[in-house]
């Protein structure tokens, strides 16, 4: 009870203090007055002081009906908007699915989103014959007894599609005898979290696979090959080779967290495709000699520039270039246009990388850019892939607000474009 007291008598203090601060400029103005009068007219001390002190009781009163004044004008306002607001329309204001029920399970009603998703549902019909899972039986049972003023539950609809909720019910005021519940859908969180799952899966097997080697090449020469000077040399080759692997599917499993770290790009700056496209063919020359591939430049005339982070669309195109090379190294030629386009609703410009290879067969298209995806595992390996290259391009691209196209027929090579806006 004291402490009630002590709590109330600081409320107060609080109170006044605020009304003092709010009203000091008033406050002010009447002491500087009441002193200018003290020194003209030589009035008694006293007599300014007690001035003084009406004026500060008078700014301490004042602005007290000011706060009243407001309180009792929001409550206004707050009674007024809800006499206007209609259940109806508060569910229908409400973006997710959501059903008001009566205590025996029938519907009253619900709102759009409701009938979006679980279609077939009407005022009158069963809610228990509706969600027959016997988790959504629960829910109602456990809010219909009383046992819990609310509840929430997990429930998945199967048709027809899958689709995941959060389900929370509710009682609605008091003795409305009125329910309410309330569908969270949680299916593209489930997705994101099935992705970086199989994701991670994927990363610790691509990582597994060279580290077994590893250790068993070490097993060996430990062991049989301990004096076999010529298999050592070959087993220590085939180890450089899987650290090497390693290695580069960390620093592509680094590039793609990093361009998940900053998903914004920097405005304002601008990319010269031209001197670009040079220097990624000019770092992709000692590959292209080595597979025997010839790489030919069509580039279009005048300045080609479109906003966007040059080592960003440096690695694009680099990693296009560089499949061309490998996996269409027996096309024995790539051609890199880079050329304006005018047709689209947007001017931009379209840098495309075309091989002469085998080609890329029509129902892996649509999967290429996924991670870990590849037509040919073994032969993505032998070519030194970590099949993260793509996935890198799509990524970036999706960044620059920019598109990729890929064409190809089967036994005459493969095209990638890229299109780029110009502003
Ligand atoms: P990787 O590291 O395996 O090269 P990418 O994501 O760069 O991974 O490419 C995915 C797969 O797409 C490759 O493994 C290859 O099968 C296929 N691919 C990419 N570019 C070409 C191309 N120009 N011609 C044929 N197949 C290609």
């Amino acid at each position: 009870m004291a402490d009630m007291g002590g709590a109330e008598q600081r409320t107060m203090a609080q109170a006044v203090a605020t009304r003092l601060w709010n009203s000091r400029w008033l406050l002010a103005a009447g002491i500087v007055a009441v002193l200018t009068v003290y020194g003209f007219a030589n009035m008694s001390f006293y007599v300014v002081l007690l001035a003084c002190a009406v004026l500060l009781l008078a700014a301490a009163m004042l602005p007290a009906g000011v706060a009243r004044q407001s309180a009792e004008d929001a409550a206004a306002i707050e009674a007024g908007g809800l006499q206007q607001l209609s259940g109806e329309y508060l569910a229908a204001a409400v973006a997710d699915p959501l059903i008001i029920f009566d205590r025996t399970a029938t519907i009253v009603h619900a709102n759009a989103a409701a009938f979006a998703a679980f279609g077939g549902i009407a005022p009158g019909m069963s809610l228990s014959l509706k969600f027959r899972a016997p988790e959504m039986q629960a829910l109602l049972d456990s809010i219909l007894s009383g046992a819990a003023a609310s509840d929430v539950v997990e429930y998945t609809e199967k048709l027809p599609v899958e689709r995941a909720y959060r389900v929370s019910a509710s009682s609605v005021g008091h003795g409305t005898d009125l329910y309410v519940l309330v569908f969270k859908d949680q299916s593209e969180a489930r997705r994101i979290d099935r992705m970086r799952a199989d994701f991670i899966a994927n990363a610790s097997h691509e990582l597994r696979t060279p580290l077994a080697s590893i250790s068993g090449f070490i097993e060996t020469l430990r062991g049989p090959a301990r004096n076999d000077p010529a298999a050592r040399e070959q087993f220590l080759q085939i180890m450089h080779n899987q650290t090497g692997r390693m290695a580069r599917l960390i620093d592509d499993l680094l590039s793609l967290s990093r361009l998940e770290m900053k998903p914004y790009l920097k405005p304002g700056t601008e990319v010269d495709l031209r001197q670009t496209l040079d220097s990624v063919i000019d770092s992709l020359g000692p590959l292209a000699r080595e597979n025997g591939v010839a790489i030919e430049r069509d580039f279009a005339k005048g300045p080609l520039n479109v906003p966007g982070d040059r080592d960003e669309l440096f690695q694009v195109f680099e990693n296009l270039l560089e499949n061309a090379c490998k996996y269409g190294q027996s096309g024995g030629r790539v051609v890199v246009t880079i050329a304006h386009s005018d047709d689209g609703p947007e001017p931009g410009i379209d840098v495309t990388i075309r091989d002469f290879g085998p080609g890329i067969p029509e129902e892996h298209i649509p999967r290429i850019t996924e991670r870990f995806y590849r037509v040919d595992v073994e032969n993505s390996r032998t070519q030194k892939g970590t099949g993260l290259g793509l996935s890198i391009v799509k990524h970036i691209l999706t960044r620059h607000n920019a598109r990729l196209s890929i064409t190809s027929e089967v036994g005459n090579g493969a095209a990638f474009t890229v299109h780029l806006l110009a502003h």
